[in-house]
């Protein structure tokens, strides 16, 4: 890494200090590296919510060896993302929203520290909604931090920033490159010798069609969801029963674990009684004839699956305990209740 970095431009001799919001993709570590480059003091910051977290962010900033924030800002996003001034991209993915939030909460660290600007590793043209000019500029102006963004990878072909003027960063040695081709990145990475960052992507549930389909259910079902109800829809299988409570069946070990950390006390707990099967969460509020269709469900996705019936333990609120005998759910009950199948990439993403 030494020998790629330089001194500062000759127009300043201060140390200048920028911060920028990674992800933990190549583009943001590229951005990192191009300012590292030029001597300047790159501190990241990366942002946790139910929809996205903090590994990758991690592990690229400790790869760079910089200074790595991470904050979670899962309450005020998830307001936003109910009633995104800017609204949805092709899934639930609020991005000028969520970017002008972003870079809000980078500016108050910016202030923090007494950096002198921000930064992300945006392409123009990569993606359509998020990063074009108009959507560069409206976020900037959204976030409170205008003149202050510098999109390292593609500066060249945006309006000069303030930031860029005042010498704190010097343009020529900044990039050009726009749309959606990889091949400069990956030369990029090649002659810095970064080998090892995740595929573009992938990192953000609210892109994820089968995730979005589950959350705009969510949120037209229960407008007062919490961070805990987005939570639950990374884990199983999701379905709507006539009362309008949810249950939740898991699909395997890690759903079961995962649900397992999810419960409120007002919600139920359903599982086979002496035969291996789900852990199925059933949300407060049902009633006896929504019991009765998860106790099915609960059924349907164990080994119980070819028996007339069996018994599901019913675990309530308040400790109460109860046996429930019936019948598996056959494919009709199932696809009359079932909200949305999950998608590869957010299987990947979760399991
Ligand atoms: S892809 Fe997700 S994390 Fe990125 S700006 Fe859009 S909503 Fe925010």
């Amino acid at each position: 890494m030494d020998e790629l970095f330089t001194t500062l431009p000759e127009s300043t001799d201060r140390n200048i200090k920028a911060v920028g919001i990674i992800s933990g993709g190549l583009d943001s570590m590229l951005a990192c590296r191009v300012l590292m480059d030029q001597g300047i003091d790159v501190t990241a910051i990366t942002f946790v919510t139910p929809f996205f977290g903090s590994v990758r962010g991690e592990a690229a900033a400790a790869s760079l060896g910089i200074t790595h924030h991470v904050i979670d800002i899962t309450g005020e996003h998830l307001k936003m993302v109910k009633a995104p001034k800017f609204g949805y991209g092709r899934n639930m993915n609020p991005c000028i929203d969520c970017h002008a939030m972003m870079f809000a909460k980078a500016g108050e660290l910016m202030e923090e520290i007494s950096g002198h600007f921000l930064f992300s590793g945006e392409v123009l043209g990569q993606r359509p909604m998020s990063q074009n000019v108009k959507a560069l500029r409206l976020v900037e102006k959204e976030s409170g931090c205008e003149g202050l963004i510098v999109r390292p990878l593609s500066a060249k072909r945006l309006t000069e920033t303030e930031v860029e003027k005042a010498g704190f960063v010097d343009r020529e040695r900044l990039l050009d490159i726009q749309g959606r081709s990889r091949k400069r990145q990956m030369e990029l990475a090649a002659s810095y010798g970064l080998n090892e960052f995740p595929t573009p992507g992938g990192g953000c549930l609210l892109t994820d069609p089968g995730f979005s389909t589950r959350l705009k259910e969510l949120f037209e079902a229960s407008p007062q969801a919490t961070a805990t109800d987005v939570t639950r829809l990374k884990f199983g299988r999701h379905f709507r029963l006539p009362s309008g409570s949810k249950a939740v069946v898991g699909r395997h070990e890690d759903d079961n674990e995962g649900l397992e950390g999810l419960f409120t006390p007002d919600d139920y707990s359903l599982q086979v009684e002496d035969i291996t099967g789900p852990l199925v969460l059933l949300e407060g509020g049902a009633d006896e004839a929504d019991i009765r269709i998860a106790a099915a469900l609960t059924l349907r996705y164990s080994r119980a699956v070819g028996r007339r019936e069996a018994v599901v333990i019913v675990k309530g609120p308040g400790k109460t305990e109860r046996k429930v005998t019936e019948a598996p759910a056959d494919d009709e009950i199932t696809e009359r209740y079932r909200i949305a199948r999950r998608t590869a990439p957010e299987r990947q993403q979760n399991e």
